[in-house]
């Protein structure tokens, strides 16, 4: 599932490759995407702005001229994948049938997506769709604006760095890696967490957020990028699914529970 470095890792990619050019027309080939004919028109002619990530979705900033702003939201969800290919196309033999085909001056953005969970959406008004509280990295995370939202909380730290109504982008991956990294017990409830806690809770979401962004994100099943390749983060990983092996800081063993029926990794001598 991606999360918020590998969106992040497909936006800049993106961004070199699509930005300025011209959406000439756009085929809807999976129904089930429920893009209707009307957006599919708004979107003929419309320059490519700006690419960028929104949450853990891709946004297309798009403009005709005379005409409002629109974004175009492109949600992954589990398996999306965009995917772009200059002049003609992918390469003879090129197996993914996409659920959407961009064709834009100079080549075609496709969307694939095996399980088909993915979304299009187009709006003139980004505010409409932000169902959060915080960006870890675009909002300036500190330890006052985090400590105001965990404050009434009395979920565990783990399940509340996976709600995605308060920070946005934090998966399974990510939530154990920065547990370990602050050294916090994944069950502490999140109001119990001290002052100086919540300052190296800060600071390991920036440093695994960024450290994975800058390697591209991490790829256990589905993830690719825009380029059809895998992230390098998977190598760093200092807990995930690494139960019963050695933990780097202190060689106690890394443990595996579960909680809201999700794996939690971590090392129960470094984050007492
Ligand atoms: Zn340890």
């Amino acid at each position: 599932l991606p999360e918020l470095p590998e969106v992040e890792t497909v936006a800049r990619q993106l961004r070199s490759e699509i930005r300025d050019r011209t959406i000439e027309r756009v085929s809807i080939v999976d129904n089930l995407l429920q893009f209707p004919a009307r957006h599919t028109k708004t979107l003929r002619g419309a320059r490519i702005r700006e690419v960028s990530r929104f949450g853990k979705q891709v946004a297309l900033e798009v403009h005709r001229p005379g005409e409002a702003t629109h974004w175009l939201l492109v949600h992954l969800r589990m398996t999306g994948r965009l995917m772009w290919f200059a002049a003609d196309g992918p390469a003879p033999g090129y197996r993914s049938q996409p659920r959407a085909r961009l064709h834009l001056s100079g080549g075609e953005l496709w969307f694939s997506d095996t399980r088909r969970f993915g979304t299009f959406t187009l709006t003139t008004n980004l505010q409409d769709h932000k169902k959060w509280q915080l960006d870890p990295i675009l909002d300036k995370l500190t330890p006052r604006g985090l400590s105001l939202q965990l404050a009434d909380s009395q979920q565990e730290i783990k399940a509340w760095l996976l709600r995605q109504d308060r920070l946005v982008g934090i998966g399974n991956i990510y939530a154990s890696e920065i547990l370990y990294n602050a050294g916090l017990h994944p069950q502490r409830t999140a109001a119990s967490l001290e002052h100086e806690e919540i300052g190296r809770l800060c600071s390991a979401i920036r440093k695994v957020l960024q450290a994975a962004i800058r390697h591209c994100g991490t790829t256990f099943s589905d993830f690719q990028d825009s380029r059809g390749e895998v992230g390098g983060y998977q190598r760093f990983l200092k807990v995930y699914q690494r139960q019963s092996e050695a933990c780097g800081r202190c060689g106690g063993e890394i443990l595996r529970i579960v909680q809201q029926q999700r794996s939690t990794f971590f090392c129960a001598d470094c984050q007492g």
